[in-house]
């Protein structure tokens, strides 16, 4: 008899050695599990998401669609919409053999300085929430298990591997943990992840209260508690607080340690069993256990995630701030002359960097696909760049370089022995490279080495040119022989920044349009021993920001329309640090401004993945946030500001006035490690509501091509159900000329008055469409739990008796209807 037919996973069980058991529980490497033939158990493959599927390598050679950030499908307010994006992203993640998605990342955006913002959905819970179960149900409906990150008070980059967060548990179950608890209850998610942070003085891989208490026993969590990646940092604790799986691997802090601690009946069989029978399950639910395990990937058939797909949704995560006199949709009938302006019209930043990061296949540039378009439909489009944001030197167009080997267009990688012997060389068609867990095959570790990237430049315009090489170790920057530069950089302290920023040796070199200089970059890592390592290669033009402004400014003024699209900086976005604060890079805001005084119909667009300040914004005609939208950025922004889709995003997060505004800004630890979350639960509008202070933009606030009414609502009955939710219906009517859809949001004003309680909550949203003219009815389902309080004397949830407010409209700032609920206590 098959062992696959007795009993389930807990069959196989008697079948593994202890040995074997514990082998299971650490990864086999850094993306993969262990396998074991006995019990017909394939190795399970992991690759980080959430914005794209990267697989087991960052390599061009091997793109992935390059999806919406995170925050931008929070701002698309749309789960349907978020559901099928991520069911496509499975779908890539299966065939490139991928079972496990590290995704979503569900933390939130407490502070807009976190350097991670742009990977989480919003600052409010209940969006989180209601994006993150469709995530998963996405991820999920394709085979591919998707896993929650990172469990949980992973708010901030700043200290991240050991901050302490101190908060009161009432805080973390109404704030914190409610996205965490939706999509155990809600979606069935296959993994949840303990991040490297501590909550009130325990680490989070050991925090037995959190991880066996209320994620396995009260919420009832049956899947795999992962640990970051080298997260878990004792034998013990760890195993006794319910982590399940270890990763990276193949050494990990159990293996020998923890057979030992079986054996010594410091911990049990039944736990190390439990833990076994979870990856296996695991393994089942992702065809990865039995006699019909797929067969994992041989590298062909990859499917990328449907790009028209992507481009819809970067659209719809469009958030129009202001269309003031509605210069949007575009009219080139009453002007044809458009000057697309703006660093970010021609380096936009798709992405932000760390583990989301993937190698994108292609991407539409806004300077490019725009002007396609409105050549086009007749109009003429000069484009300018207006000033520079980089920090660190932008990377050359592969376009205008050369393999110096090959004569194919890009760069050769060469690792080279201590004595200077060629070990590999390689093709490749990037200017920067980065391994995290292993260098390619055939180059050993501790061997002295160097990694050597050698091109030939075509240079094509005449001018100054900064040259810049990346990496940390001991580089060099040779020009046709010669060492132009020379220098030793320094591990930053997260190791992942070393991979999105790593230290940079520079030189100025004057240039004549037709030239071709060989460059050669050399790099002896400071630590072949232990990656993340990387190297890249950097060239652009020495900029003259005057003259870049003033030829924007010329064009601006020739124009019938400006468009600007400024933002954040290359790699300013990123895993492993913070920003330093709220205000766009370089002379954006100078740009716009002058822009603005030439050119009455100037739109600008934010390309940024988290709030910047907008301090032009009430000079210029319209405001747009385009987010880090992904590989569709031109397309979708040309389908949005030509009118061909309605901008479709809302907040997911309040835009200040002022950095003093936030409610949280620097989140720093203090020297003893703590980080007091003495805000509680007022982060976001929730502290800008009860500070009184007005947002610039509030969180909610979006507009479409259309304009509405809210006429009415009612609620089913005047006190709140004691079994069951709470059912308004709101009426709407489309009052302007185009058809469109409305974000419909309900929120929660509670009977009390305490100051540490926001004023309102979202507790509730529906999405409606409607052609002008027409009325629609929004069926709202405001869940019991929205009116309760977690007691953290009962430590149970208990529902304040008084009047509730229910006040319904289009932001967290313009709520025209109401309702009253009692809860009259039985
Ligand atoms: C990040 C995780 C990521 C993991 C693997 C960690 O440093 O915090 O989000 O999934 O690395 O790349």
């Amino acid at each position: 008899m098959s062992l696959h037919s007795e009993g389930g996973e807990r069959g196989l069980l008697a079948a593994l050695s202890l040995d074997d058991k514990v082998r299971l529980l650490t990864g086999a490497n850094n993306w993969t599990t262990h396998d074991c033939e006995a019990i017909a158990l394939h190795a399970i493959a992991v690759s980080d998401g959430p914005a794209g599927v990267r697989g087991t390598t960052m390599d061009e050679r091997n793109p992935s669609a390059s999806l919406p950030c995170p925050s931008a499908l929070g701002a698309t307010w749309n789960p349907d919409l978020v559901r099928q994006v991520a069911c496509a992203l499975g779908g890539e993640a299966k065939s490139k053999g991928i079972d496990v998605l590290l995704g979503p990342t569900i933390n939130m955006m407490r502070t807009p300085l976190g350097g991670r913002g742009f990977e989480c959905f919003s600052e409010d819970p209940v969006l989180t929430a209601r994006v993150a179960v469709a995530y998963v149900r996405g991820v999920q409906d394709a085979g591919v298990a998707a896993t929650l990150k990172h469990f949980v008070g992973n708010d901030s980059e700043t200290g991240r591997w050991t901050y302490d967060v101190r908060l009161a548990e009432q805080v973390l179950r109404e704030l914190y943990l409610v996205p965490f608890e939706a999509c155990v209850r809600e979606a069935d998610v296959g993994l949840v992840m303990a991040g490297y942070n501590m909550v009130n003085g325990v680490t989070m891989t050991e925090h037995g209260y959190l991880l066996n208490e209320i994620l396995k026993r009260e919420w009832g969590f049956s899947g795999v508690a992962v640990s970051d990646w080298s997260a878990a940092r004792s034998t013990l604790a760890t195993a006794a607080a319910g982590l399940d799986l270890l990763m990276p691997g193949p050494s990990s802090v159990w293996g020998k340690d923890l057979i030992a601690a079986v054996k010594a009946g410091d911990v049990s069989v039944a736990e190390v069993d439990d833990k076994v029978l979870r990856v296996l399950r695991l393994a089942r639910r992702v065809g990865r256990l039995g006699p019909d395990a797929h067969p994992g990937s041989n590298g062909s058939g990859v499917v990328l995630a449907d790009a028209s797909l992507l481009r819809q949704a970067a659209a719809a995560a469009f958030t129009l701030l202001r269309n003031e006199p509605e210069v949007l949709p575009l009219d080139l009938s009453r002007g044809p002359r458009v000057a697309v302006i703006g660093p970010n019209a021609t380096h936009p930043i798709t992405q932000g960097g760390g583990s989301a990061t993937v190698k994108g296949a292609s991407v539409s540039l806004p300077a490019e696909a725009l002007s396609d378009a409105l050549i086009a439909q007749g109009a003429t489009v000069t484009i300018h760049p207006g000033c520079t944001t980089w920090e660190i030197v932008p990377e050359p167009p592969v376009g205008q370089l050369l393999d110096p080997d090959s004569l194919e267009p890009g760069t050769r990688l060469e690792f080279r022995a201590e004595d200077g012997t060629v070990i590999g060389s390689e093709h490749r068609r990037a200017t920067m490279f980065t391994w995290w867990d292993r260098l390619p095959r055939g180059v050993g570790w501790g061997d002295r080495g160097t990694i050597v990237l050698l091109t030939r430049y075509r240079v094509t315009q005449t001018g100054a040119h900064v040259l810049g090489a990346g990496g940390v170790g001991d580089l060099s920057l040779r020009v046709d022989g010669t060492v132009i530069a020379a220098g030793t950089t320094l591990m930053p302290d997260d190791p992942v920044e070393a991979m999105v920023r790593p230290g940079e040796i520079r030189a100025t070199l004057d240039l004549v349009e037709g030239q071709e200089i060989s460059v050669e970059v050399s790099l002896l890592p400071s630590n072949w021993a232990s990656p993340p390592m990387a190297i890249r290669l950097g060239i652009a033009l020495a900029p003259d920001e005057d003259a870049l402004l003033s030829d924007a400014v010329t064009a601006a003024r020739a124009a019938d329309v400006a468009i600007v699209v400024v933002g954040s900086g290359a790699a300013s976005e990123s895993e492993g640090f913070d920003r330093p604060g709220l205000s766009l890079p370089g002379r954006q805001d100078e740009l716009v401004r002058r822009v603005a005084e030439v050119n009455d119909k100037t739109v600008v667009v934010v390309n940024a993945g988290m709030p910047v300040l907008l301090p032009w914004a009430d000079e210029v005609a319209a405001v747009g946030y385009a987010w880090l939208p992904g590989q569709a950025m031109g397309d979708a922004l040309t389908d949005v500001l030509l009118g061909r889709a309605e901008p479709g995003g809302r907040l997911p997060v309040t835009i200040p006035r002022a950095e003093a505004d936030c409610p949280v800004l620097h989140s720093v630890p203090e020297a003893d490690g703590t980080l007091a979350y003495a805000e509680g639960l007022l982060i976001g509008y929730r502290g800008y509501d009860r500070a009184g202070t007005e947002p610039h933009f509030s969180f909610g606030h979006g507009l479409g091509y259309t304009t509405w009414d809210y006429e009415s609502a009612a609620a089913e009955g005047t006190v709140l159900p004691q079994d069951g939710d709470l059912a308004i219906t709101a009426i709407i009517r489309n009052t302007g000329a185009r058809a469109g859809r409305e974000v419909v949001q309900a929120y929660l004003e509670p009977p009390d008055t305490d100051a540490r309680y926001p004023v309102r909550v979202l507790a509730t949203f529906e999405s409606v469409t409607a052609e002008p003219g027409e009325r629609a009815e929004v069926r709202l389902v405001v869940p019991r739990r929205a009116f309760a309080r977690f007691d953290e004397g009962t430590g149970g949830w208990s529902w304040p008796a008084g009047e509730f407010k229910i006040r319904i409209g289009r932001s967290s700032r313009e709520l025209p209807l109401e309702v009253i609920i009692q809860n009259v206590p039985w």
